[in-house]
């Protein structure tokens, strides 16, 4: 007899939606059938009939708080909002500090997930300022135990302040920790502004008095996406270094990843639901530093650029950039040169990606798992393990009902006290969700226990590296 039954659903395979039974025995998918099937036949089983079932999302970038980051949420309350909210997978950040290599701030993350998880988890390594050949060196041994991906800034974002680590890469620097990204088989995640026209930026709007939040687009411009992600893209051409864009913001951006990709680089782009959703507009709201995330909310034209690289695949993944903290932390700091990053929606992501895409825009169902789940699990090392509904995988699934029709309350969401999605017409909502196995949400109910989640080694596979595969 098996674990478990998940049956009627419509299951979204890689080969499309289709009516399936899952079979799940010691947490992973064993088959999938397309007979009527018995309910003899599992010790559990979940009813999906109307529903829409498909792997477990995957957030690709979320920055979890620990002691040195006090007023941001820790990975219980975070991975918790994750699960229901369809996530069974969150993917955090090991900064390293000044004076500390790598695996310090691999310790330090540990610390921070170990048995506080409801979700499975890993990290990537971010590389600070002035990164020294040791800690650069380590690329590769960290690369071989499983810690496939390492972030770069090519900008230190703000304005010097003791409220935030300088973690601005310099160009020659770069240049050696692309080479070797590219020699371990990793792939480098980059933030990319230029950091000369931001600085410049920042100064111009002090002389003219225009320090207020809202002029945030001014700051972190367009044209320094456009000149810095052109910039990364050719050294990464020449050092042959596969490059996944965090949080693409602008048309320009869309477009430099789509030119490479056209010319066969491995080029990857993120975008984020809160840049998809809102504008530059919305900054002039009461308190409109709430939709605030680096680098900035950019203007119409460059929404709908990003639904576009969503849709036809110049985009391969949704993203929180989750930094989650109070709203009277959100709210706290009102110029351009401090206000607080970080977007709390990483349970949303699902939900809104789901109505957005699918019901308003018409993306298939498959596309909707690729942006959501599949293709974060392939650029960043965790396929086929996760990312897909397939027997040999984790059984991280996650059932949708397409008839949920309501406006987002807080009542219905798990963070913090406020959310920029508040009155938000959601048309599709994850209902019941399983993580290897485990029947974790069951009909909006939470089941499971933060000693759950799980660190994954990942390793990427050389299709992925050597040219745009998802
Ligand atoms: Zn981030």
């Amino acid at each position: 007899m098996h674990d478990l039954l998940i049956r009627g659903g419509t299951v979204v395979t890689a080969s499309g939606p289709r009516k399936l039974g899952i079979f799940v025995d010691d947490g992973l998918i064993t088959s999938l059938s397309t007979d009527e099937i018995d309910s003899n036949e599992a010790k559990k089983i979940i009813d999906a009939e109307g529903m829409i079932v498909v792997p477990g999302g995957i957030e690709p970038h979320a920055h979890i708080g620990g002691p040195r980051q006090p007023e941001r949420s820790g990975a219980e309350v975070v991975s918790k909002a994750a699960l229901l909210g369809g996530t069974t997978t969150v993917m955090d950040f090991a900064t390293q500090i000044p004076g500390h290599d790598l695996y310090h701030a691999l310790e330090e993350a540990e610390e921070r997930w170990s048995g506080n998880a409801y979700t499975d988890y890993a990290y990537h390594p971010i590389l600070t300022n002035g990164a020294d050949e040791d800690s650069i060196s380590q690329i590769k041994q960290l690369t071989k135990e499983g810690i496939a991906s390492f972030k770069i800034f090519t900008t230190s974002i703000r304005p010097p302040s003791p409220q935030m680590q300088n973690n601005h890469t310099d160009f020659g620097r770069l240049g050696t920790i692309m080479e070797q990204v590219s020699d371990s088989g990793s792939i480098l995640l980059v933030h990319s502004e230029d950091d000369e026209m931001v600085h410049y930026n920042y100064d111009r709007l002090k002389e003219t008095d225009e320090w207020e939040w809202w002029n945030m687009h001014r700051v972190h411009t367009k044209q320094s996406e456009d000149v810095s992600f052109r910039r990364v893209s050719r050294l990464a051409e020449l050092k042959k270094c596969p490059i996944y864009f965090v949080h693409v913001s602008a048309k320009e951006g869309v477009e430099e990843v789509s030119r490479c990709r056209a010319q066969g680089l491995p080029i990857y782009g993120e975008t984020l639901h809160n840049y998809a959703c809102f504008t530059f507009q919305d900054y002039r709201s009461k308190n409109g530093m709430k939709y605030h995330t680096y680098p900035s909310l950019k203007g119409e034209e460059d929404r709908d650029s990003l639904w576009g690289g969503l849709m036809e695949g110049s985009l391969s993944t949704i993203a929180t950039d989750l930094v989650s903290t109070t709203w009277e932390e959100k709210i706290k700091f009102r110029t351009v040169a401090d206000v607080t990053g970080g977007h709390n929606g990483i349970e949303t992501r699902m939900g809104v990606a789901y109505t957005e895409g699918v019901v308003k825009r018409g993306m298939s169902l498959e596309r909707f798992v690729d942006i959501t789940s599949t293709n974060a699990a392939k650029i960043l090392g965790l396929y086929p393990r996760k990312g897909v509904i397939a027997p040999g995988s984790d059984a991280d699934i996650t059932i949708i009902d397409p008839t949920v029709d309501k406006d987002l309350s807080l009542d219905d969401l798990h963070l913090e006290d406020y959310s920029i999605w508040e009155g938000y017409r959601v048309k599709g909502w994850p209902k019941s969700v399983v993580l290897r196995g485990n029947i974790s949400v069951l009909e909006g109910e939470l089941l499971s226990k933060p000693s759950q989640g799980e660190f994954l080694p990942r390793c990427i596979s050389s299709e992925v590296l050597e040219g745009p595969v998802c």
